[in-house]
């Protein structure tokens, strides 16, 4: 998977200390690979590496953050540009009722996200009705009043067998069966709602399970009529590479200021979210993620991006240690670290509050990638260790605290007193304290989260 082989790359540039051409050139094609594996369309790809490329062999130098930080920080700020940067919602009309008009194709989710979104809007205390436009089945005029039952919203639906005086194949198009006139019943559809006060219609309209001129007509034939505040374009995550041509074919055809993301409750790691956002440049704006009423989420392209590298938190944890470690401190650890004599009891006490700032010790585990199984033990662990270490460290003369070695048995039970612990505590942080020096020297040549290893626990 896409995340799979990113995590993999990211492996790959642990250890290095500084970001090389090659390692760059190495890199950007794992991540070409890896696009191109979860059905990332190929423009998409090209487009997303060279933005890559050209920033990573650029002049961003991070003091904070180590090579492989650095490239999935870049790597992130590319995915949330590419899919859209920011959240939008849906844009309201001046003069209600605001006309969201729905298209895609068949199966996509259409009609489910109707009831969904219908749902969600009376929540937030408008009162939506739903607009039965799909007139290709009989069925499809059920099904939406079935979910506008369900999810407590108005539908507004043709009478079966009676279509309001049009014609049965009225402005369809040949070979378009239907049993009435979708135009015809939308603006119906905006009377009613002007008539008994909805401030929203949403237009459900037929699908094909491939794209389809005639419907193609149909459905700009039905923005033409109703000149609807917002048409979105409703996908299922799952279609993969055709993605992109159902998406283009729907732009050229109707157009559309929105994209619905459906069925993301399923394996679909992003890759069409990508590919539409990329080729049609189009907002993301909403998520579908499963068959019930209340499954729908706003689309926030920077929780796709995470969802797309799922890289557990660790974006998050890029971000707080930037903020923690100002310039130079981190380069001045480093340096230190270089030399294992070097590192102190006194840094060691600076690398706790530094941890400190970064925020709660065990969320901040929680964040790096496969360190979601430990929850268990990460909730069993008692930050207040950190308190007693502090305590320890603080009974040590200076001498000590630059000379760990040199602390003898009568010098540890000296701390034990001053500090209130076991001279078993003070013996065990001695050994972690060792123990950190050569990780923390390791660290150094090769990177990692400043501040993780010595830490209790
Ligand atoms: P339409 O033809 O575009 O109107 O699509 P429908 O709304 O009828 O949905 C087609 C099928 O997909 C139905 O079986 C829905 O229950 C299912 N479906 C729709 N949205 C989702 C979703 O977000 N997650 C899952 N798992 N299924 C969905
Ligand atoms: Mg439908």
């Amino acid at each position: 998977s896409l995340s799979d082989r990113l995590t993999g790359t990211f492996k790959n540039l642990r250890g290095k200390g500084r970001l090389s051409e090659s390692d760059v050139n190495k890199t950007v094609r794992d991540i070409r690979m890896a696009l191109i594996d979860a059905d990332v369309s190929l423009p998409v790809v090209k487009q997303f590496t060279s933005a890559v490329r050209e920033r990573a062999t650029g002049a961003e130098v991070s003091q904070a953050l180590n090579p492989a930080q650095q490239v999935i920080k870049i790597v992130n700020e590319e995915l949330v540009e590419i899919l859209g940067g920011n959240t939008r919602t849906i844009t309201y009309a001046k003069r209600p009722p605001t006309v969201i008009m729905l298209a895609g194709l068949q199966g996509s989710g259409k009609t489910t996200f109707a009831g969904k979104l219908g749902a969600r809007l009376k929540e937030e205390g408008h009162t939506p009705l739903l607009v039965a436009a799909d007139l290709q089945r009989p069925n499809a005029v059920t099904q939406l009043e079935v979910v506008g039952q369900r999810a407590g919203v108005s539908v507004f639906a043709p009478e079966r067998g009676n279509t309001g005086g049009h014609d049965a194949v009225s402005g369809t198009g040949e070979g378009t069966r239907s049993f009435g006139d979708p135009v015809g019943v939308s603006r119906a559809g905006i009377q009613e709602a002007l008539s008994r006060q909805h401030d929203v219609v949403i237009v459900d309209t037929a699908g094909r399970l491939a794209v389809d001129a005639d419907l193609m007509q149909q459905a700009s034939d039905i923005r033409a009529a109703i000149e609807p505040d917002e048409v979105l374009f409703v996908i299922d995550a799952m279609i993969g590479q055709a993605a992109v041509e159902t998406a283009q074919a729907f732009q050229e055809g109707v157009d559309f200021t929105g994209v619905v993301l459906s069925k993301l409750d399923g394996d679909a790691r992003g890759g069409a979210a990508l590919s539409v956002a990329g080729t049609t440049g189009r907002p993301i704006m909403f998520a579908s993620t499963g068959e019930q009423v209340k499954d729908i989420e706003v689309f926030h392209p920077d929780r796709m991006a995470s969802r797309i590298l799922d890289m557990g938190d660790v974006l998050t944890l890029i971000e707080q240690a930037e903020r923690a470690f100002e310039r130079g401190q981190a380069e001045e650890m480093q340096r230190k670290f270089l030399a294992e004599e070097d590192f102190t009891f006194d840094d060691f006490l600076q690398q706790m509050a530094a941890i400190k700032r970064m925020g709660s010790l065990k969320s901040m585990l929680k964040m790096m990638p496969g360190m979601g199984q430990m929850s268990a033990e990460l909730d069993a662990f008692d930050e207040r260790q950190f308190d007693r270490i502090e305590a320890m460290v603080q009974s040590m003369t200076r001498f000590e605290r630059t000379h760990p070695k040199q602390i003898n048995g009568s010098r540890r039970a000296r701390i034990a007193r001053g500090s209130g612990v076991e001279v078993s505590e003070v013996n065990q942080l001695l050994e972690r304290f060792g123990q950190a020096q050569k990780v923390m020297k390791q660290m150094a040549r090769g990177g990692g989260v400043p501040g993780m290893p010595g830490m209790p626990g």
